[in-house]
């Protein structure tokens, strides 16, 4: 772990902060983001802290395959591993991290829109 402060997400975790939890595994919890950017967007977080993707990756390549592999299965839930959905890790500023517990973001259910520069056309 890189850094001490704990977020929303551990408590999400430690059931002190309410979540839709779609999903949950020994190692991972799947929850419904409170605020859609899509008809599904859930959040699939590991329940060991790691700041972003890259740190999960370099220390424990097993959890963050345990995050994708929770995608899916959420994908499966959810109804849309056939009609596509988008898996996404926000990483530091510019992509717009805010919380600084790596999480998927799992978005599908209708057409997605492009993605890239702000303000920036299809
Ligand atoms: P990030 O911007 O770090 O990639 O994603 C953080 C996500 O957490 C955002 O999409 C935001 O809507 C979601 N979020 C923030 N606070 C809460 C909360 O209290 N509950 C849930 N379920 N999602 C939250």
């Amino acid at each position: 772990m890189s850094d001490v402060a704990e977020t929303l997400f551990e408590r999400i975790i430690a059931r002190e902060i309410p979540a839709d939890v779609v999903y949950e595994t020994e190692t991972v919890l799947a929850f419904r983001d409170i605020n859609a950017q899509a008809r599904v967007h859930v959040l699939v977080v590991p329940k060991t802290r790691y700041r972003n993707v890259a740190e999960l990756a370099a220390a424990d390549a097993g959890l963050l395959g345990d995050v994708v592999l929770a995608a899916k299965a959420v994908a499966e839930i959810e109804g849309i591993s056939e009609s596509g959905y988008r898996v996404v890790f926000n990483t530091e500023g510019d992509a717009g991290q805010t919380v600084f517990h790596v999480h998927a973001h799992v978005l599908g259910g209708e057409q997605l829109g492009f993605f890239g520069r702000h303000g920036a056309g299809a």
